[in-house]
């Protein structure tokens, strides 16, 4: 037997053609046998072949994950994440890689939302240098990613992050940007930043509101988030849409009830920077997704749901959603049948994650399978635990045994 060293120098000595014997790729689990020709690479034809050896590899296929919502007051319910990082600002893949994962993961629609500010990486003065066309072009991860979208049938939002160091005010998200490099330009000036993402008619959600709050509260210091002074403004001048309720792996309570006083919409997004596979896993069920209620799979009315606030957003096994969008989705998602009297049959329809409880004991809606209560009659509401529709309130559903 030839050991590796030995194989390495030879082949690295004689630059000898490797032959595979006929016969030996044979199935799945057959071992593949190499043996060295003991001639030196010369023009002489050598009786040998190709061969694809996939089979033998064992390598996975994985197919997208399937997630399933019904129709939810006679809206489509898509799936989006529209936090995402890229080698174009301190991301570490390529923004087609991001279009990959999104497919893989069953969204319909991701926005790659890149750092004005921060671009270590590719960009005129990052560690991979790249020309002033391309380096000062701040749409360039939205212009690589979309023929790939395209391809793959995602839909794709044109977007960017604005980051200051400092909150407030912190980091807004813009999508359906038209163009980032006017934004850009302005980036010594956050307010005027967010001027021009409005007048271009975006989308402006307030990224994670609880970064860097220690020095105004804040999660770290167990007191509570602050909807600060600034931000008060920034909202009144109708420049904040949306908040994070939920970026990354971090929950932010209090959310719920801001966008409910102030008639925000709610987003569960990722903020990813690492590859999918090292942040979440594969097909990571409790990884954060966006719900947005359109009336057809098209940007056009992914925009307009978003600016009438349609949205629901779900991570970590948990739903936060506003009146009535929450409910509706409920009633779209849990059959209720009446099978006998008394008895009450709930199926989940959806691949959401239903835990409810009547009379304190929780239990969990798993897809598909038929969940019966007996003697219900008197029971006059189900609680849904893990669906929340204010801080601190879950969903009620009444009940009526028809
Ligand atoms: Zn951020
Ligand atoms: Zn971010």
């Amino acid at each position: 037997m030839t050991s590796r060293r030995e194989f390495l120098k030879k082949t690295a000595a004689a630059g000898a053609a490797i032959a595979l014997t006929p016969g030996s790729i044979t199935g799945r689990n057959t071992r593949i046998h190499a043996r060295l020709s003991n001639d030196p690479v010369s023009n002489k034809p050598v009786d040998t072949f190709t061969v694809n050896a996939r089979s033998a590899m064992n390598i996975p296929s994985i197919r997208p994950r399937e997630i399933t919502i019904p129709d939810t007051a006679g809206f489509k319910v898509l799936k989006g994440d529209f936090h995402i990082h890229t080698l174009f600002s301190d991301g570490q893949v390529m923004p087609a890689d991001r279009v990959n994962e999104a497919v893989q993961n069953g969204l319909d629609v991701i926005s790659i939302t890149d750092h004005i500010e921060v671009r270590p990486f590719f960009s005129t003065v990052g560690r991979w240098k790249i020309n002033d066309e391309q380096g000062l072009n701040h749409n360039l991860s939205y212009e690589i990613a979309k023929p790939e979208a395209e391809r793959n049938n995602l839909l794709l939002v044109p977007g960017t992050e604005i980051t200051k160091s400092h909150m407030p005010p912190g980091h807004f998200n813009v999508l359906f940007t038209q163009d980032v490099n006017p934004i850009s330009a302005a980036v010594d000036d956050w307010k005027k930043m967010l001027q021009i993402a409005v007048d271009q008619g975006g989308f402006v959600i307030w990224d994670h509101p609880g970064w860097q709050a220690p020095q105004y509260g804040g999660i770290e210091q167990g007191s509570p988030l602050r909807f600060t002074k600034e931000h008060e403004e920034t909202y009144k001048k109708g420049w904040i849409h949306g908040i994070e309720i939920f970026n990354g792996t971090e929950y932010y309570p209090v959310v719920l009830d801001w966008c409910n006083e102030r008639d925000l919409a709610l987003f569960a997004n990722s903020d990813i920077h690492p590859s999918e596979l090292s942040q979440y896993g594969i097909h990571n069920p409790a990884r954060p997704i966006t719900l947005v209620l359109a009336k057809d799979r098209t940007l056009e009315s992914i925009r307009e749901a978003l600016f009438a606030k349609r949205t629901i957003a779900w991570a970590a096994h948990m739903l936060w959603g506003r009146d009535p969008w929450l409910p509706e989705l409920f009633n779209a998602s849990v059959e209720m049948k009446s099978i006998s009297p008394g008895t009450l049959e709930l199926t989940n329809k959806s691949s959401l994650p239903i835990t409810v409880s009547s009379g304190g004991v929780a239990i969990n809606l798993h897809q598909n399978q038929k969940q019966q209560l007996y003697r219900a009659e008197r029971c006059k509401k189900l609680t849904v635990l893990n669906w929340m529709i204010g801080m601190d309130k879950p969903l009620e559903v009444p009940l009526s045994m028809g």
